[in-house]
């Protein structure tokens, strides 16, 4: 993908990635405003751009140009552009702290959301078929012959995925959200907030140039995009980031609603964090709470969807919470990201900063302002010209009555602390916020965090549980992490992003697919019980990766399993489990009617009826999944093994390793009657189609 770059450097003028290339915007310019000291840093406009051609390019492009490629190919290139990006990652810092980020606040936004990449990159390969669809749990028996049965797989969505992300963190916000539509093989059209828009351009820029992204994957809007939703259509994807009003609109779009797209809302939430009754003053636990509430105020000046807005504390604390955290926040030094012994730097605006403002005052306009000072120093920067605002603290002493505090979001360092008489109404409280991101409770009684975390969960999208014993690895409340979904209900918006495989999984289409085994083998090429089993003189471990077909079976001869089979197993592993080794006993549950087989003792045999001992391609076994063993063994019956080959898998192997692949393998232990004793599957490493040669040492043959 080489688009070249942008023209310019410093305050300039941002130019919008559309159709393959750098476009500048035409008309009217939006000045871009560095929130420490109110200089204009850029303009940015998106005059001129023609959005519905943006979507058109996308589906038409980048769409086709990303799904030419599996899972596992695109997993790659995410990792390719993460390395890339993490290399260039100290050009982001300085832009960063335009927006008012101080390091530590920038380290989660830059390195945050090139995290996720990786996360993708890595799980891309784990949980994902190597193809260019997914197949989606196991097969569904739907006939009682077996002749026709039921099968999921995903499909990427043929549209395009309109990003729209919201100020506060202008590199996870868009990373985030590309690292899964791109490992699904959607293309990406990315609309971050305006302010903020000059740091996300840069990274933007910085993944083009590595050139790793195939043309059309991405594409970049700057500024002010009020009628892109008007052209989206059935197949498109809409994930928005930002308030929940704009979010309401956006998602009631006439198009939106018509062509049913679907639309991820990641909203503002009143958060809360809830103080056991157990963690009174002098406990570690109500010191950890302390230092959260502290943090989720203070990082990034409060600017997080997950930030705690509503500190929920037992009737009688109030006084010393409100004291430690009035202690606590007065350490914190607010000034200009970049000056020393800053811990707070200023809102990303002075828009931000009336628009707090403004918000506090009603909150405060029915609670009371217990911490907060209007006249507060600033470190390093002109408090008139930055967009600094001081922490505060505020106290409502009738929380189930008084709603402000959980419906009036200040989107910077303002607290709520609210009293609770017992857990009931601490549960109540948490849900008045009536659907939110994240919340936590830090308590050491494993009662009291059971009660809570039941009563609250219907209305979250993540809780934490936060004690002395996890506080040290702890990743705190209000990290929202790639594995773990990111989302929550009602106020919140109602959706869900990341979450591992779960967040590539908003991006494909589910298919239910039924027809005969056979049919659906050849599709999915993944063998399915039932369907058809091909044998040959060859022992499929005598076949490389690449010679074994999907369906190629084995059936062994057969072994009869004696009474000196299962006192040998006892001896030789130890496991005289009475079933095994006394009759009366073993039928005393009525399970067994007499002394039964170990159940590994007949995966071993069946492994001693399957394998071909000799050296061959078949490097090594690493697994065995979904064990089940189905029917009792007994001495005197007779036990074979059908071996299929279910799946196969190429691996990507560092250079100078022998290329290989992994071959998942249907295994069916049967007995005498042909009825399955045992079923599950083994996952072996298996060459790739290269000469074999037993004399020939591996890394030699590899690198022919
Ligand atoms: P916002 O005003 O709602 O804007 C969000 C995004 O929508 C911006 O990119 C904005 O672009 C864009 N936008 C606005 N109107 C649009 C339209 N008609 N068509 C297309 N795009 C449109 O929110 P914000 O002020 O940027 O962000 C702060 C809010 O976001 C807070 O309330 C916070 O709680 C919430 N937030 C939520 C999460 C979450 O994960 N749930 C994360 C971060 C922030 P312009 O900038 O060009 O107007």
């Amino acid at each position: 993908m080489a688009q070249g770059t942008q023209r310019g450097h410093g305050p300039r003028q941002l130019q919008n990635f559309v159709q393959g290339e750098w476009v500048t915007g035409t008309g009217a310019m939006t000045p871009l405003v560095d929130a420490v000291t109110g200089e204009t840093i850029g303009e940015t406009s998106t005059g001129g751009v023609d959005f519905k051609a943006v979507l058109q390019y996308a589906r038409t492009v980048g769409g086709p140009a990303l799904r030419a490629f599996t899972f596992h190919e695109r997993a790659l290139m995410l990792k390719r552009v993460a390395i890339a990006l993490m290399a260039r990652k100290e050009e982001f810092y300085p832009l960063s702290f335009q927006t008012g980020a101080t390091r530590p606040d920038s380290w989660v936004d830059i390195e945050g959301g090139i995290g996720t990449f990786f996360a993708y990159a890595s799980r891309g390969r784990r949980e994902f078929t190597n193809e260019r669809y997914h197949i989606d749990g196991p097969t569904e028996p739907l006939s009682k012959n077996g002749t026709f049965v039921g099968r999921h797989i995903m499909v990427p969505l043929e549209g395009a995925a309109v990003h729209i992300n919201a100020f506060n963190f202008p590199v996870w916000g868009m990373l985030e959200k590309m690292a899964p539509a791109l490992l699904a093989g959607v293309p990406c059209v990315v609309k971050p907030a305006t302010t903020g828009s000059h740091l996300s351009n840069a990274v933007f820029q910085a993944i083009l140039e590595t050139n790793e992204l195939p043309t059309g994957a991405i594409q970049l809007i700057c500024g002010e995009a009020r009628t892109l939703l008007d052209h989206v259509e059935e197949l498109d994807i809409v994930a928005f980031t930002g308030s929940a009003a704009t979010g309401q609109k956006l998602k009631s779009g006439a198009a939106v609603v018509s062509h049913a797209v679907r639309f991820n809302m990641e909203a503002d939430s009143l958060n809360c964090s809830i103080l056991g009754p157990d963690a009174v003053p002098g406990t570690e636990e109500f010191d950890l709470f302390i230092k959260e509430v502290t943090r989720e105020m203070t990082t990034k000046a409060g600017q997080k969807c997950t930030a705690i807005r509503r500190t929920i504390v037992p009737a009688g604390l109030e006084e010393a919470v409100i004291q430690a955290l009035s202690k606590r926040l007065g350490t914190t030094t607010i000034g200009a990201p970049t000056a020393d012994g800053v811990r707070m730097g200023p809102l990303a605006s002075r828009q931000q900063q009336r628009a707090v403002g403004e918000s506090a005052e009603r909150i405060r306009a029915v609670t009371e302002r217990v911490y907060g000072v209007d006249d507060f120093a600033v470190v390093g920067a002109d408090r008139a010209a930055g967009a600094f605002y001081a922490p505060e603290l505020l106290y409502c002493a009738a929380p189930l009555t008084t709603l402000a505090p959980h419906d009036i979001e200040a989107f910077g360092p303002v607290n709520t602390v609210m009293p609770y008489r017992d857990l009931g109404e601490a549960v109540q409280l948490a849900r008045m916020g009536r659907g939110s991101l994240v919340g936590s409770l830090v308590t050491a009684d494993a009662n009291v965090a059971r009660e809570v975390v039941l009563g609250v969960a219907p209305y979250h999208g993540r809780l934490l549980v936060l004690d002395r014993t996890s506080a040290k690895e702890s990743t705190g409340h209000g990290s929202p992490l790639p594995n773990l979904v990111h989302g929550g209900p009602g106020r919140a918006g109602g959706g869900e992003e990341m979450g591992g495989a779960r967040g590539v999984s908003h991006y494909l289409q589910r298919v239910a697919l039924q027809g005969s085994p056979t049919m659906l083998t050849a599709i999915t090429r993944e063998w399915t019980k039932g369907a058809a089993e091909h044998t040959d003189a060859v022992h499929p471990f005598r076949k490389s990766f690449d010679e074994l077909q999907v369906g190629d079976t084995l059936i062994t001869a057969s072994r009869t399993i004696t009474l000196d089979d299962i006192e040998a197993f006892a001896k030789l592993s130890g496991d005289t489990f009475y079933a095994h080794m006394d009759a009366e006993a073993a039928r005393h549950h009525g399970v067994f009617e007499g002394r039964v087989a170990h159940g590994y003792f007949i995966v071993s045999a069946a492994a001693g009826l399957f394998v071909e001992p000799s050296l061959g391609p078949v490097m090594a076994n690493y697994g065995l999944e979904k064990l089940r063993f189905t029917k009792p063994v007994y001495p005197g019956d007779t036990i074979h093994v059908r071996l299929t080959v279910k799946q196969k898998t190429k691996k990507d192997v560092p250079e100078g390793t022998v290329p290989q692949g992994v071959v998942e393998w249907d295994v069916e232990v049967r007995n005498q009657e042909n009825e399955a004793v045992a079923v599950y599957s083994i996952l072996t490493l298996v060459r790739r189609d290269v000469p074999f040669n037993a004399s020939t040492p591996a890394s030699a043959s590899a690198a022919a």
